[in-house]
Protein backbone atom coordinates (compact mmCIF):
# COMPACT_ATOMS: atom_id res chain seq x y z
CA UNK A 1 0.00 0.00 0.00
CA UNK A 2 1.13 3.02 -0.65
CA UNK A 3 0.69 6.33 1.71
CA UNK A 4 -0.24 9.57 0.20
CA UNK A 5 -0.05 12.51 1.50
CA UNK A 6 -3.16 14.79 1.65
CA UNK A 7 -3.32 19.05 3.46
CA UNK A 8 -6.91 18.03 5.39
CA UNK A 9 -8.89 14.43 5.59
CA UNK A 10 -12.31 15.50 6.08
CA UNK A 11 -14.12 12.59 8.11
CA UNK A 12 -17.72 12.03 7.05
CA UNK A 13 -19.53 13.20 4.24
CA UNK A 14 -22.77 14.04 5.59
CA UNK A 15 -24.05 18.09 4.98
CA UNK A 16 -21.53 19.20 7.33
CA UNK A 17 -18.37 17.34 5.83
CA UNK A 18 -19.43 18.12 2.33
CA UNK A 19 -19.55 21.73 2.91
CA UNK A 20 -16.93 22.00 4.74
CA UNK A 21 -14.75 20.29 2.07
CA UNK A 22 -16.49 22.67 -0.88
CA UNK A 23 -15.60 25.21 1.06
CA UNK A 24 -12.04 24.03 1.71
CA UNK A 25 -11.19 23.03 -1.79
CA UNK A 26 -11.91 27.15 -2.88
CA UNK A 27 -8.88 27.91 -0.92
CA UNK A 28 -5.14 27.40 -0.98
CA UNK A 29 -4.59 24.99 0.99
CA UNK A 30 -3.31 22.30 -0.83
CA UNK A 31 -5.19 18.47 -1.43
CA UNK A 32 -8.23 18.09 0.30
CA UNK A 33 -9.71 14.73 0.68
CA UNK A 34 -13.44 13.65 2.26
CA UNK A 35 -14.07 9.96 2.98
CA UNK A 36 -17.21 8.28 4.57
CA UNK A 37 -17.48 4.62 5.30
CA UNK A 38 -20.81 4.87 3.46
CA UNK A 39 -22.63 7.09 0.45
CA UNK A 40 -23.09 10.78 1.21
CA UNK A 41 -25.95 11.78 3.57
CA UNK A 42 -26.21 8.14 4.58
CA UNK A 43 -26.19 9.92 8.23
CA UNK A 44 -28.28 12.14 9.77
CA UNK A 45 -28.56 14.19 6.72
CA UNK A 46 -29.76 12.09 4.71
CA UNK A 47 -32.98 11.35 7.48
CA UNK A 48 -33.45 15.06 8.38
CA UNK A 49 -36.49 17.33 8.46
CA UNK A 50 -34.49 20.10 6.33
CA UNK A 51 -36.39 23.52 7.95
CA UNK A 52 -34.11 26.02 8.30
CA UNK A 53 -34.89 29.02 10.83
CA UNK A 54 -33.72 32.12 12.39
CA UNK A 55 -35.90 31.51 15.31
CA UNK A 56 -32.67 30.27 17.64
CA UNK A 57 -31.37 31.03 20.41
CA UNK A 58 -28.42 33.12 20.24
CA UNK A 59 -27.01 35.51 17.74
CA UNK A 60 -24.23 33.51 16.51
CA UNK A 61 -26.71 30.72 15.84
CA UNK A 62 -28.76 33.50 13.62
CA UNK A 63 -25.88 34.37 12.09
CA UNK A 64 -24.69 31.24 10.74
CA UNK A 65 -28.17 29.72 10.00
CA UNK A 66 -28.86 32.76 7.86
CA UNK A 67 -25.33 32.16 5.91
CA UNK A 68 -26.49 28.56 5.42
CA UNK A 69 -29.80 29.71 4.04
CA UNK A 70 -28.66 32.22 1.77
CA UNK A 71 -26.31 29.72 0.14
CA UNK A 72 -28.68 26.81 0.02
CA UNK A 73 -31.06 29.20 -2.02
CA UNK A 74 -28.21 29.89 -4.65
CA UNK A 75 -26.64 26.38 -5.03
CA UNK A 76 -30.37 25.22 -5.27
CA UNK A 77 -31.37 28.40 -7.83
CA UNK A 78 -28.60 26.59 -9.94
CA UNK A 79 -28.50 23.05 -9.45
CA UNK A 80 -31.52 21.79 -8.14
CA UNK A 81 -34.49 24.31 -7.68
CA UNK A 82 -36.88 21.63 -6.06
CA UNK A 83 -34.00 21.58 -2.90
CA UNK A 84 -35.08 25.24 -1.49
CA UNK A 85 -38.64 26.65 -0.63
CA UNK A 86 -38.80 29.58 1.42
CA UNK A 87 -42.57 28.92 2.78
CA UNK A 88 -42.06 30.25 6.41
CA UNK A 89 -42.34 28.85 9.93
CA UNK A 90 -44.64 29.43 12.80
CA UNK A 91 -44.27 27.93 16.19
CA UNK A 92 -47.43 27.92 18.43
CA UNK A 93 -49.12 27.48 22.13
CA UNK A 94 -51.90 26.79 23.92
CA UNK A 95 -50.42 27.45 27.33
CA UNK A 96 -50.27 31.48 28.89
CA UNK A 97 -46.74 30.93 30.36
CA UNK A 98 -45.39 29.64 26.98
CA UNK A 99 -46.69 32.44 24.90
CA UNK A 100 -44.85 35.13 27.55
CA UNK A 101 -41.85 33.43 26.73
CA UNK A 102 -43.04 33.77 22.78
CA UNK A 103 -42.94 37.60 23.61
CA UNK A 104 -39.81 37.43 25.06
CA UNK A 105 -38.60 35.53 22.28
CA UNK A 106 -39.96 38.01 19.80
CA UNK A 107 -37.98 40.94 21.51
CA UNK A 108 -34.48 38.90 21.48
CA UNK A 109 -34.75 37.52 17.62
CA UNK A 110 -35.22 41.31 16.98
CA UNK A 111 -32.26 42.80 18.46
CA UNK A 112 -30.53 40.17 16.08
CA UNK A 113 -32.42 41.31 12.68
CA UNK A 114 -34.39 38.33 12.62
CA UNK A 115 -37.82 38.87 10.05
CA UNK A 116 -40.57 37.44 13.12
CA UNK A 117 -43.50 38.63 14.38
CA UNK A 118 -46.57 37.00 16.58
CA UNK A 119 -49.54 35.94 14.22
CA UNK A 120 -53.21 35.37 15.48
CA UNK A 121 -55.15 32.10 15.14
CA UNK A 122 -57.00 33.39 12.73
CA UNK A 123 -54.41 34.05 10.04
CA UNK A 124 -52.45 31.17 10.98
CA UNK A 125 -55.66 29.14 10.36
CA UNK A 126 -55.40 30.77 7.05
CA UNK A 127 -51.99 29.99 5.74
CA UNK A 128 -52.26 25.97 7.46
CA UNK A 129 -56.14 25.27 7.15
CA UNK A 130 -55.81 21.44 8.61
CA UNK A 131 -54.60 22.96 11.61
CA UNK A 132 -57.71 23.51 14.85
CA UNK A 133 -56.02 27.22 16.49
CA UNK A 134 -59.13 28.15 18.68
CA UNK A 135 -57.44 27.62 22.21
CA UNK A 136 -53.95 29.45 20.55
CA UNK A 137 -52.30 31.55 23.17
CA UNK A 138 -49.48 32.94 21.51
CA UNK A 139 -47.81 32.23 18.48
CA UNK A 140 -44.89 34.01 16.05
CA UNK A 141 -43.84 33.19 12.52
CA UNK A 142 -40.87 34.31 10.37
CA UNK A 143 -42.08 34.40 7.09
CA UNK A 144 -38.42 33.90 4.86
CA UNK A 145 -37.99 30.54 6.66
CA UNK A 146 -36.97 27.68 4.22
CA UNK A 147 -37.04 24.17 3.72
CA UNK A 148 -34.32 22.15 2.13
CA UNK A 149 -33.84 18.33 0.79
CA UNK A 150 -30.46 17.62 2.49
CA UNK A 151 -29.66 15.13 1.05
CA UNK A 152 -29.55 17.41 -2.39
CA UNK A 153 -27.82 19.93 -0.92
CA UNK A 154 -25.42 17.61 0.81
CA UNK A 155 -24.59 15.90 -3.27
CA UNK A 156 -24.33 19.49 -4.93
CA UNK A 157 -21.85 20.39 -2.29
CA UNK A 158 -20.23 17.21 -2.60
CA UNK A 159 -19.70 17.80 -7.01
CA UNK A 160 -18.80 21.15 -5.85
CA UNK A 161 -16.07 19.96 -3.78
CA UNK A 162 -14.88 17.50 -6.22
CA UNK A 163 -15.33 19.86 -9.11
CA UNK A 164 -12.82 22.20 -7.05
CA UNK A 165 -10.45 19.63 -7.14
CA UNK A 166 -11.19 17.68 -3.55
CA UNK A 167 -11.12 13.78 -3.52
CA UNK A 168 -14.18 12.37 -2.67
CA UNK A 169 -14.05 8.81 -1.41
CA UNK A 170 -16.60 6.69 -0.16
CA UNK A 171 -18.22 2.94 0.38
CA UNK A 172 -14.82 1.27 1.45
CA UNK A 173 -14.93 0.70 5.35
CA UNK A 174 -12.87 2.59 7.70
CA UNK A 175 -9.34 1.04 9.15
CA UNK A 176 -7.78 3.49 11.49
CA UNK A 177 -7.06 6.93 12.56
CA UNK A 178 -3.91 7.56 14.82
CA UNK A 179 -1.42 10.39 15.66
CA UNK A 180 1.53 10.54 13.31
CA UNK A 181 4.49 12.72 14.37
CA UNK A 182 2.95 16.35 13.99
CA UNK A 183 0.18 14.99 11.29
CA UNK A 184 -2.58 12.40 11.09
CA UNK A 185 -2.86 8.96 9.47
CA UNK A 186 -5.70 7.60 8.18
CA UNK A 187 -6.19 4.63 6.63
CA UNK A 188 -9.54 2.82 5.06
CA UNK A 189 -10.33 0.18 2.47
CA UNK A 190 -6.92 -0.09 0.78
CA UNK A 191 -6.10 3.57 1.29
CA UNK A 192 -3.94 5.24 3.56
CA UNK A 193 -3.63 9.15 4.22
CA UNK A 194 -1.12 11.12 5.89
CA UNK A 195 -2.09 14.60 6.66
CA UNK A 196 -1.69 17.81 8.40
CA UNK A 197 -4.89 18.41 9.54
CA UNK A 198 -7.61 15.92 10.21
CA UNK A 199 -11.65 17.33 10.72
CA UNK A 200 -14.10 14.81 12.20
CA UNK A 201 -17.39 15.22 10.64
CA UNK A 202 -18.68 12.24 11.34
CA UNK A 203 -22.19 13.13 13.40
CA UNK A 204 -23.12 10.67 15.85
CA UNK A 205 -19.91 8.45 15.30
CA UNK A 206 -17.42 11.36 16.39
CA UNK A 207 -17.79 10.56 19.80
CA UNK A 208 -16.42 7.07 19.70
CA UNK A 209 -13.93 8.46 16.56
CA UNK A 210 -12.60 11.03 19.00
CA UNK A 211 -12.64 8.57 21.87
CA UNK A 212 -10.44 6.24 20.67
CA UNK A 213 -7.81 8.51 19.97
CA UNK A 214 -7.97 9.85 23.47
CA UNK A 215 -9.43 13.43 23.12
CA UNK A 216 -12.77 12.66 24.12
CA UNK A 217 -15.53 15.48 23.43
CA UNK A 218 -19.14 15.76 25.90
CA UNK A 219 -21.18 14.22 22.72
CA UNK A 220 -24.47 12.14 23.38
CA UNK A 221 -25.69 10.44 20.74
CA UNK A 222 -29.59 10.48 20.40
CA UNK A 223 -32.64 8.97 18.40
CA UNK A 224 -35.24 11.76 16.91
CA UNK A 225 -37.87 10.59 13.99
CA UNK A 226 -39.73 11.82 11.18
CA UNK A 227 -42.43 10.57 8.74
CA UNK A 228 -43.66 11.15 5.37
CA UNK A 229 -47.90 11.17 4.85
CA UNK A 230 -50.31 11.71 2.03
CA UNK A 231 -53.27 13.69 3.00
CA UNK A 232 -56.27 13.93 1.54
CA UNK A 233 -55.53 16.59 -1.46
CA UNK A 234 -56.29 20.64 -1.01
CA UNK A 235 -54.83 23.39 0.96
CA UNK A 236 -52.52 25.74 0.23
CA UNK A 237 -48.99 24.46 -1.39
CA UNK A 238 -46.52 25.56 0.06
CA UNK A 239 -47.80 25.85 3.52
CA UNK A 240 -45.61 27.99 6.23
CA UNK A 241 -43.75 24.97 8.36
CA UNK A 242 -45.20 24.57 11.87
CA UNK A 243 -44.18 23.15 15.33
CA UNK A 244 -46.15 23.03 18.31
CA UNK A 245 -44.59 23.47 21.12
CA UNK A 246 -46.69 21.91 23.74
CA UNK A 247 -46.84 18.23 22.15
CA UNK A 248 -43.01 19.09 19.91
CA UNK A 249 -44.37 17.85 16.48
CA UNK A 250 -43.47 20.07 13.47
CA UNK A 251 -45.03 19.60 10.11
CA UNK A 252 -43.31 20.69 6.59
CA UNK A 253 -44.19 20.85 3.37
CA UNK A 254 -43.09 17.88 1.38
CA UNK A 255 -43.47 16.85 -2.44
CA UNK A 256 -46.05 15.82 -4.22
CA UNK A 257 -48.75 17.06 -2.06
CA UNK A 258 -46.98 15.25 0.95
CA UNK A 259 -46.48 16.43 4.43
CA UNK A 260 -42.88 15.52 6.54
CA UNK A 261 -44.14 15.57 10.14
CA UNK A 262 -41.58 14.62 13.33
CA UNK A 263 -41.07 15.37 16.92
CA UNK A 264 -38.20 15.72 19.31
CA UNK A 265 -35.67 14.39 20.92
CA UNK A 266 -35.36 10.92 22.87
CA UNK A 267 -33.85 11.68 26.18
CA UNK A 268 -31.07 8.33 25.80
CA UNK A 269 -28.01 7.95 24.69
CA UNK A 270 -27.71 5.76 21.68
CA UNK A 271 -24.84 3.98 19.88
CA UNK A 272 -25.41 4.69 16.14
CA UNK A 273 -23.81 0.96 15.41
CA UNK A 274 -26.82 -0.69 16.99
CA UNK A 275 -29.52 1.52 16.33
CA UNK A 276 -32.88 0.96 14.00
CA UNK A 277 -33.40 2.78 11.30
CA UNK A 278 -37.59 2.53 11.84
CA UNK A 279 -39.82 5.07 13.22
CA UNK A 280 -41.50 3.00 16.03
CA UNK A 281 -45.10 2.93 17.72
CA UNK A 282 -44.94 5.22 20.14
CA UNK A 283 -43.83 7.63 17.77
CA UNK A 284 -46.87 7.20 15.38
CA UNK A 285 -48.84 6.95 18.02
CA UNK A 286 -48.23 10.60 19.24
CA UNK A 287 -48.22 11.58 15.77
CA UNK A 288 -51.51 10.56 15.16
CA UNK A 289 -53.05 11.76 18.81
CA UNK A 290 -51.58 15.50 17.62
CA UNK A 291 -52.93 15.42 14.51
CA UNK A 292 -56.41 14.39 15.96
CA UNK A 293 -56.30 17.33 18.63
CA UNK A 294 -54.39 20.03 16.63
CA UNK A 295 -54.37 18.93 13.20
CA UNK A 296 -57.36 17.01 12.06
CA UNK A 297 -57.51 17.85 8.48
CA UNK A 298 -54.43 15.48 8.80
CA UNK A 299 -55.97 12.91 10.73
CA UNK A 300 -56.78 10.78 7.72
CA UNK A 301 -53.56 10.95 6.25
CA UNK A 302 -52.04 7.82 4.86
CA UNK A 303 -48.24 6.89 6.28
CA UNK A 304 -46.11 6.60 3.53
CA UNK A 305 -42.74 5.88 5.36
CA UNK A 306 -41.13 6.56 9.13
CA UNK A 307 -37.78 6.37 10.05
CA UNK A 308 -35.49 7.20 12.49
CA UNK A 309 -31.77 8.96 12.94
CA UNK A 310 -29.44 9.43 15.42
CA UNK A 311 -28.28 13.32 16.43
CA UNK A 312 -25.77 14.37 18.91
CA UNK A 313 -26.15 16.25 21.75
CA UNK A 314 -24.01 18.55 23.45
CA UNK A 315 -24.00 19.78 27.17
CA UNK A 316 -24.38 23.55 26.21
CA UNK A 317 -26.64 22.78 22.74
CA UNK A 318 -24.17 24.86 20.87
CA UNK A 319 -22.09 22.54 18.30
CA UNK A 320 -18.20 21.67 18.51
CA UNK A 321 -16.47 23.53 15.60
CA UNK A 322 -12.66 24.09 15.28
CA UNK A 323 -9.54 23.22 16.77
CA UNK A 324 -9.15 20.18 19.35
CA UNK A 325 -7.11 21.64 22.35
CA UNK A 326 -3.75 19.45 22.89
CA UNK A 327 -4.30 17.68 19.69
CA UNK A 328 -2.57 19.59 16.78
CA UNK A 329 -4.01 19.21 13.51
CA UNK A 330 -6.85 17.10 15.17
CA UNK A 331 -10.61 19.13 14.29
CA UNK A 332 -14.34 19.15 15.19
CA UNK A 333 -17.26 19.57 13.16
CA UNK A 334 -19.94 18.01 15.58
CA UNK A 335 -22.65 18.31 17.64
CA UNK A 336 -25.32 19.90 16.29
CA UNK A 337 -27.96 19.13 18.60
CA UNK A 338 -30.54 18.11 15.87
CA UNK A 339 -30.20 21.52 14.04
CA UNK A 340 -26.74 20.61 12.06
CA UNK A 341 -28.53 21.07 8.66
CA UNK A 342 -29.84 24.94 8.96
CA UNK A 343 -26.11 25.60 10.93
CA UNK A 344 -24.01 22.78 8.14
CA UNK A 345 -23.25 25.75 5.39
CA UNK A 346 -22.78 29.06 7.64
CA UNK A 347 -20.45 26.61 9.82
CA UNK A 348 -18.54 25.25 6.95
CA UNK A 349 -17.73 28.79 5.40
CA UNK A 350 -16.63 30.23 9.03
CA UNK A 351 -14.24 26.51 9.43
CA UNK A 352 -12.93 26.90 6.15
CA UNK A 353 -11.86 30.53 6.55
CA UNK A 354 -10.16 29.50 9.82
CA UNK A 355 -8.71 26.47 8.54
CA UNK A 356 -7.55 28.75 5.19
CA UNK A 357 -5.52 30.94 6.96
CA UNK A 358 -3.44 28.32 9.53
CA UNK A 359 -2.07 29.00 12.83
CA UNK A 360 -2.65 33.13 13.51
CA UNK A 361 -5.76 33.13 12.07
CA UNK A 362 -6.92 35.33 14.64
CA UNK A 363 -9.78 36.72 13.36
CA UNK A 364 -11.08 33.57 11.89
CA UNK A 365 -10.75 31.89 15.03
CA UNK A 366 -12.63 34.90 16.78
CA UNK A 367 -15.71 33.95 14.52
CA UNK A 368 -15.88 30.31 15.79
CA UNK A 369 -15.33 31.32 19.59
CA UNK A 370 -18.71 30.01 21.10
CA UNK A 371 -18.42 26.80 19.37
CA UNK A 372 -14.35 25.97 19.95
CA UNK A 373 -14.21 22.81 21.48
CA UNK A 374 -11.97 24.47 24.57
CA UNK A 375 -15.22 25.98 25.92
CA UNK A 376 -15.01 22.69 28.03
CA UNK A 377 -12.24 21.37 30.01
CA UNK A 378 -10.87 17.58 28.93
CA UNK A 379 -12.71 15.06 30.97
CA UNK A 380 -15.95 16.45 30.92
CA UNK A 381 -18.91 13.80 30.81
CA UNK A 382 -21.22 13.90 28.22
CA UNK A 383 -24.70 15.21 29.60
CA UNK A 384 -27.34 13.39 29.02
CA UNK A 385 -29.49 14.25 25.18
CA UNK A 386 -31.10 17.51 25.76
CA UNK A 387 -34.62 18.29 23.87
CA UNK A 388 -33.65 20.07 20.51
CA UNK A 389 -36.53 23.00 20.01
CA UNK A 390 -36.95 24.40 23.35
CA UNK A 391 -38.15 27.80 24.37
CA UNK A 392 -35.68 28.04 27.18
CA UNK A 393 -34.56 31.48 27.08
CA UNK A 394 -30.75 31.07 29.19
CA UNK A 395 -29.21 30.30 26.31
CA UNK A 396 -28.48 33.73 24.98
CA UNK A 397 -24.80 34.87 26.10
CA UNK A 398 -23.15 37.87 24.89
CA UNK A 399 -21.78 36.86 21.64
C1 LIG B 1 -35.57 12.90 11.94
C2 LIG B 1 -34.59 14.03 11.87
C3 LIG B 1 -35.03 15.31 11.57
C4 LIG B 1 -34.12 16.37 11.52
N1 LIG B 1 -34.56 17.58 11.14
C5 LIG B 1 -33.70 18.61 11.03
C6 LIG B 1 -34.14 19.87 10.56
O1 LIG B 1 -35.31 20.05 10.24
N2 LIG B 1 -33.25 20.88 10.47
C7 LIG B 1 -31.93 20.70 10.82
O2 LIG B 1 -31.16 21.67 10.74
N3 LIG B 1 -31.48 19.51 11.25
C8 LIG B 1 -32.33 18.47 11.36
N4 LIG B 1 -31.89 17.26 11.79
C9 LIG B 1 -30.49 17.14 12.24
C10 LIG B 1 -29.54 16.95 11.09
O3 LIG B 1 -29.92 15.81 10.36
C11 LIG B 1 -28.11 16.75 11.60
O4 LIG B 1 -27.79 17.71 12.59
C12 LIG B 1 -27.14 16.89 10.44
O5 LIG B 1 -27.55 16.11 9.36
C13 LIG B 1 -25.74 16.50 10.88
O6 LIG B 1 -24.94 16.44 9.74
P1 LIG B 1 -23.50 15.83 9.84
O7 LIG B 1 -22.88 15.96 8.51
O8 LIG B 1 -22.79 16.44 11.01
O9 LIG B 1 -23.71 14.29 10.27
P2 LIG B 1 -24.26 13.04 9.44
O10 LIG B 1 -25.20 13.42 8.38
O11 LIG B 1 -24.70 12.04 10.44
O12 LIG B 1 -22.97 12.53 8.69
C14 LIG B 1 -21.92 11.87 9.36
C15 LIG B 1 -21.25 10.94 8.37
O13 LIG B 1 -20.09 10.40 9.01
C16 LIG B 1 -19.92 9.12 8.48
N5 LIG B 1 -18.99 8.34 9.29
C17 LIG B 1 -19.26 7.49 10.31
N6 LIG B 1 -18.11 6.94 10.75
C18 LIG B 1 -17.10 7.45 10.02
C19 LIG B 1 -15.69 7.27 10.00
N7 LIG B 1 -15.07 6.42 10.83
N8 LIG B 1 -14.96 7.96 9.10
C20 LIG B 1 -15.57 8.81 8.24
N9 LIG B 1 -16.90 9.03 8.21
C21 LIG B 1 -17.65 8.36 9.10
C22 LIG B 1 -21.33 8.55 8.43
O14 LIG B 1 -21.40 7.46 7.53
C23 LIG B 1 -22.12 9.76 7.98
O15 LIG B 1 -22.32 9.77 6.58
C24 LIG B 1 -32.75 16.16 11.83
C25 LIG B 1 -32.31 14.87 12.11
C26 LIG B 1 -33.21 13.81 12.12
C27 LIG B 1 -32.69 12.43 12.40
Amino acid sequence: MVLEHADTVVLGAGIAGCALAYHLAGKNVGAVVVYDPRTPAAGATGRAAGVVTEQLWNEWDVEVARASKNEYAQLAARWDPSAFTANGFARFTAHAAAAQVLVETLGRLHSWNVDVRAIGAEELTRAVPWARLDDLAGAIYSPHDAVVTPSSLTEIYAEGARSRGADVDFGAPFRSLEADAGAWRVAWGTREVRANRVVVAAGAWSKKILANVHHPLPLAPYRTQAAVLRPPPGGPIPFPSVHDIDLDVYVRPEDQGRILAGDGTELVEVDPDRTGGGGDETFLTHLAETFETRFPGWAEAELVRAWAGVCTSTPDRRPFVGPMPEAPGLNVLTGFNGFGVMRAGGVAQRLAAYLGVGEGATAEREALRPVLPERFPPGTPAVAPRPGFTLEAGDHPRF
